[in-house]
């Protein structure tokens, strides 16, 4: 393009929480190209989606350009003013909120909007609606990170930086995480990390790419990470490979840990695991000498019933070996959506405010009502995952849902739907007419990325900047929605802009006090971002969480033995199913199945199976096949390979065609209610 032609806008990449930065090319008002920048993440590196996939879903003709109204004539979505939309949504919440109080109504957050947006999402949920049950979707990812490490550290996050742990580990052991795929340029830069000299150890159920350059892959039983953890643990002790100045002076309840690992022997681990006990003592021996080590994971951790205690069993293996608070350390859970880091930050959660800030901490409400000037609810809200069944019940009545599709992306679809066409009222936010739209009563087009300014917070807890490039006619700045809606339910509020919200923001959390737009524009920050806790105007933000003390004091072991997951194979569904994402999509494909390229590559949905269980039941590579679970039937197409153990099998999520949702199961984790997505029983058969 001819500089004069164009403009340049430097914007963070909407696709996942590596956060990589780049420039939206725009040319005669319309978004032509994407151009790597050289972010604090990605070095000019970009992936396939940062790449091809940034701008046709921003521009498609599917965006929606009118609110839609459910007429009682027709019974169909129709066409309708804002005005008429607004005020609709307005008299309605009020009327539930009046009849039947607070705790009847909810609001989930968009985890790939920006963190004004979600701040305002959940101002608006608490000060109108007067309710807690406001939530995002780590409930359906990150929400056993949160949990756990506020638990065993202090603080829920990635403790370490992705450029410090690829410059700095010696070892990296990669859990339940397929960064090439999931996390394409942390991926990248792994295996340059690699080349390098760096060490890695895999532990996954699969084959996936980066295991063929691993010292060790521990291809595990999916469900089983406790054991494996609590395994490497004993090893550690009885290997002496331990911290014991660390553990004197940083932890407490060693004692207790230590009496309970002592019954994961190798010969038991490998059992449960299904691995060689050589492998497991090698690994121990691999991350216990070594002087820096990381370690990362992803939702193969979280999604399970028992994924807090998985994340907590992990922290216990970085806790005995002193490995917290120093360079190439620490645990690090790679957030998937390119702002869940940020949505959990702003206060989306039915026990936090912003910051983290805890509603049943004394004092926190009442800092929160004078900043806002009103009453706000005080009771325990609901996680996203429990209102569905409440929603059955018919306590909870109505249900704005800003951004997601849990349609498709939530387990046991049916149980979802049913849920949703219960609702006295559902109001969708979306830039298209989703799954479950489908079923709202109003629909209200809200903006993207590239339509806002803003920030969102990647994995790493960087806050970086978004910027507008294009307008899409028609749409409406979600922030506007909010605070019309908190108008019309007569909470009076200013229209200020993104930089404004987020001084507000800066005002009332301790953690982002020191972040504004005006200084992440500056040439102080040089484009880098900051990284929370960043507590004053000059404050330079926290790379590294946990140097010399941990964020809650004494850091606190997980003595959580393993369990099995909640539903195994049997005799009427012998396999194992397990589900993940691959390289070209995103979450439910709404922002990447509008690029026609990818489509191409990768647009439908696919089961793998080992050769041993597809010769057994007589399929082929490449056949169609009947997937079905307890809860449900797909068709989908067979990959047949060793990628899976025998017995087991993995679908990825995106695709509606065949969508593996239909099969999940909705049991939840005990603590945080997380679904465990990675572990259910199904059976296959030809079509
Ligand atoms: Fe975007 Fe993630 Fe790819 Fe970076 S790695 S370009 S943030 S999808």
């Amino acid at each position: 393009y001819r500089s004069w032609e164009i403009k340049k806008v430097r914007t963070t990449c909407p696709h996942c929480a590596t956060g990589c930065q780049y420039d939206l090319i725009v040319k005669d008002g319309r978004i032509v190209d994407t151009e790597a920048a050289d972010g604090p993440t990605n070095h000019g590196l970009l992936c396939v989606k940062g790449r091809s996939a940034s701008f046709d879903f921003v521009q498609s003709d599917r965006r929606l350009k009118t609110p839609l109204i459910r007429s009682s004539v027709t019974g169909e979505l129709e066409p309708a003013s804002w005005d008429e939309a607004l005020d609709l949504v307005a008299r309605k919440f009020t009327e539930l909120r009046d009849k039947f109080g607070g705790e009847s109504l909810a609001a989930f957050a968009c985890a790939r909007s920006a963190n004004e947006d979600i701040y305002m999402l959940q101002k608006m949920a608490r000060t109108v609606f007067k309710t807690n049950n406001v939530d995002n979707c780590a409930r359906v990812c990150h929400g056993p990170s949160v949990a756990g490490l506020q638990r065993t550290l202090g603080s829920g996050a990635m403790t370490n930086p992705i450029s410090d742990i690829c410059e700095n580990a010696e070892v990296v052991v990669l859990v339940g995480s397929n960064p090439e795929e999931a996390h394409p340029v942390i991926g990248m830069q792994l295996r340059a990390a690699i080349r390098r000299g760096l060490k890695l150890i895999v532990v996954d159920p699969r084959d996936i790419g980066l295991a063929q350059s691993a010292q060790i892959h521990l291809k595990l039983r999916p469900g089983t990470n406790v054991a494996f953890a609590n395994g490497i643990v004993r090893q550690l002790i009885h290997d002496g490979l331990i911290d014991q100045e660390f553990i004197r002076t940083r932890t407490e309840g060693f004692e207790d840990l230590k009496a309970m690992v002592e019954a994961y022997t190798p010969e038991r681990v490998a059992e449960i695991c299904r691995i060689d006990s050589r492998d497991l003592i090698a690994a121990a021996r691999m991350y216990g000498e070594a002087k820096r080590a990381a370690i990362v994971y992803c939702l193969g951790v979280t999604e399970h019933s028992s994924g807090t205690e998985g994340v907590m069993a992990l922290s216990n293996m970085a806790m005995v070996t002193g490995k917290y608070g120093r360079p190439g350390c620490g645990i690090n859970p790679l957030r998937g959506q390119n702002n869940v880091q940020g949505a959990c930050d702003m206060g989306a959660s039915p026990g936090d405010m912003t910051g983290y800030q805890k509603i049943a901490q004394p004092g926190i409400v009442e800092k929160f009502e004078k900043a806002w000037g009103t009453e706000l609810p005080r009771f325990k809200g609901l996680y996203a995952t429990d209102c569905f069944p409440k929603m059955i019940e018919g306590a909870v009545k109505g249900l704005f849902i800003f951004g997601e599709d849990p349609v498709r992306t939530d387990p046991d679809t049916h149980h979802v739907i049913k849920a949703l066409k219960n609702l006295d009222f559902l109001v969708v936010d979306d830039l298209f007419l989703t799954e479950t739209a489908k079923y709202a009563d109003v629909v209200l087009p809200g903006r993207s990325y590239a339509e806002k300014e803003g920030t969102f917070s990647n994995t790493e807890r960087r806050v970086q900047r978004i910027r507008r490039a294009v307008t899409i006619e028609g749409t409406r700045a979600d922030t506007d929605i909010f605070i019309d809606i908190m108008n019309r339910m007569g909470y009076p509020q200013p229209r200020l802009t993104p930089a404004e919200i987020m001084d507000e923001i800066a005002s009332v959390t301790p953690s982002f006090a020191g972040i504004s737009h005006a200084r992440l524009d500056s040439p102080e920050v040089k484009g880098e971002g900051l990284q929370w806790p960043c507590t004053g105007k000059d404050h330079p933000g926290t790379p590294i969480l946990h140097v010399g003390k941990f964020t809650r004091g004494l850091g606190r072991y997980s003595t959580a033995a393993y369990r099995e997951s909640s539903e195994l194979p049997d005799a009427d569904y012998p396999l194992m199913l397990t589900t993940g994402r691959v390289l070209y999509h995103y979450n439910a494909c709404a922002m990447t199945d509008k690029t026609e390229g990818i489509n191409e590559i990768s647009g439908h949905s696919f089961i793998e199976i080992n050769t041993k269980d597809a010769a057994n039941l007589g399929i082929e590579n490449g056949d169609r096949v009947v997937v079905s679970s307890r809860r449900g039937r797909i068709e989908s197409v067979a990959h047949v390979s060793g990628k899976t153990n025998a017995g087991e099998t993995w679908m990825p999520f995106h695709f509606q065609d065949g969508n593996c949702n239909w099969l999940t199961k909705a049991a939840l984790d005990n603590i945080c209610s997380t679904p465990e997505y990675k572990v259910c029983a199904v059976k296959v058969e030809k079509a």
